[in-house]
């Protein structure tokens, strides 16, 4: 299988080459030829979760044998509580459902992609013999995944820019006290959308970029994408056979990662009816995808921190195949985008896409009506689903994050903490991060001082 730009004009690479270089030289995203079909798997795949997630990268990686493959799950997910029930399924009620994905080493679902790109690096790293510095920005959960996923690694350093003061505590926590030395948290005077157009221009300074082995690990990963698509296929094997072909997905939904890789699965031959992209009050893709018309705002920091986007990076994969897998007209619209510009989406179809709103209030009250009704305690960001609960279609709510997370939040809602001892025990440890404002020159000078050569 060979990944392509969906801006059309960079030269198709294969899997590991196509994962290596993150953004495509012509500023697009890559994306595979052609979707494999999953029926395969979903009739007779594997239920152990590593040994599905092989078997769904074999349709996709020619780079790896078999064996290797394997090798590289088992290893990504051996640090998850329970290694071959990774994604467990919760039921609610006779027909809605939990699909838990914070039970990996930092509590949030990015570590399903970020423990195998970890991997992916480590194994870089040893064949081609040269350091990588991964740089990336995040809106709380992918710095402390990105990180976990590669600290004490030889031969790389990471550097995560994250907006000050804008993300909770234990997650400033997980990305600061992790003790690692190769490890590098910044904290930039800013929003999340500045850390990641930070990002992407010094992913554009090509320049910089090769001279400073420069690595992504934010969500437009490939790897992060199509690992994200396994645990849908491992939620459609949990579900009783009486519930499993209408399914309706609820996603909360910030950079549109998630939500899109169930709606790759789909392509792929995932029963899926309907998925429902779960916004907080910053609903950038609630109005896209009623509306058809991107028009980002000014983010307004919420009880949900990792959705505080107003950009959807991934909305580009999306848009490629909307517009008839045409990396021409891709990239005219992707550019007006990137102006700040409001763009109306030709003949825009939100297809299988549905999309719900919840601000802070409607935050509280959902996570009230949740301990009410299926006496379960959403974390904030999982709550903006439980707007969708009241039909009798199968419905898998995709929890991205374990309320220990949030103990705050919680607190206000239902007067509990959760808590989770590994968190607890992050308290007492002396933070490290390095202050500096939001703008792209002071972030490159601070690059240019510690990356590894
Ligand atoms: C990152 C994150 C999201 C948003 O996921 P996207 O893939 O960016 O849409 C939602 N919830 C939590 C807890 C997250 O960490």
């Amino acid at each position: 299988m060979r990944f392509l730009s969906t801006r059309g004009s960079a030269p198709p690479l294969n899997f590991t080459d196509a994962f290596a270089a993150g953004l495509a030289p012509d500023g697009g995203l890559y994306v595979p030829q052609r979707l494999p079909s999953i029926q395969g798997l979903l009739e007779k795949g594997p239920t152990r979760y590593p040994e599905l997630a092989a078997e769904f990268f074999q349709l996709l990686d020619d780079d790896h044998s078999k064996e290797q493959t394997n090798e590289l799950f088992e290893k990504s997910y051996s640090s998850f509580e329970d290694p071959g029930n990774a994604a467990p399924l919760v039921e609610l009620s006779d027909s809605t459902y939990i699909l838990e994905l914070f039970h990996g080493p930092t509590f949030a679902f990015k570590d399903f992609g970020l423990q195998l790109v970890g991997n992916m690096f480590e194994e870089q790293i040893a064949r081609t013999g040269k350091a990588i510095n991964v740089l990336g920005a995040t809106s709380g959960d992918t710095g402390s995944a990105a990180i976990h996923g590669l600290a004490d690694k030889e031969g790389a350093r990471v550097f995560v820019l994250y907006p000050e003061g804008r993300i909770s505590d234990i997650q400033e926590r997980q990305m600061t006290c992790t003790g690692s030395d190769n490890i590098f948290p910044i904290a930039i005077e800013g929003s999340f959308d500045d850390a990641q157009r930070i990002v992407k221009d010094l992913f554009e300074d090509l320049n910089f970029k090769y001279r400073a082995r420069l690595s992504a690990v934010n969500s437009i990963n490939l790897a992060r994408i199509l690992a994200q698509c396994v645990y849908y296929i491992h939620a459609y094997k949990q579900l009783p056979k009486k519930h499993n072909e209408h399914v309706h997905y609820v996603v909360p939904t910030g950079n549109f990662g998630n939500v899109l890789a169930g709606w790759l699965a789909g392509q792929m031959g995932l029963p899926a009816e309907q998925f429902t992209v779960a916004t907080n009050q910053n609903d950038l893709l609630f109005r896209l995808f009623r509306e058809g018309i991107y028009d980002p705002r000014t983010v307004n920091p919420s009880l949900a921190p990792s959705m505080d986007i107003q950009v959807a990076s991934n909305f580009e994969r999306f848009l490629y195949y909307h517009l008839g897998e045409e990396g021409q007209s891709t990239s005219e619209i992707m550019k007006e985008i990137k102006k700040g510009n409001e763009v109306i989406i030709p003949e825009f179809d939100a297809g299988k896409f549905s999309a719900t709103r919840t601000d802070d209030s409607g935050i509280i009250e959902n996570i009230r009506k949740a301990k009410d009704h299926f006496n379960y305690v959403p974390d904030p960001h999982t709550a903006c689903c439980f707007n969708e609960v009241a039909n009798n279609q199968t419905t898998i709510m995709l929890a991205t994050a374990h309320p220990a997370k949030f103990p705050e939040t919680i607190n206000e809602a239902i007067n509990e903490s959760p808590k989770h001892p590994i968190l607890e025990k992050l308290r007492s440890r002396t933070p490290k991060k390095e202050r500096l404002p939001a703008n792209t020159d002071a972030i490159r000078e601070y690059l240019e001082e510690n990356i590894l050569q």
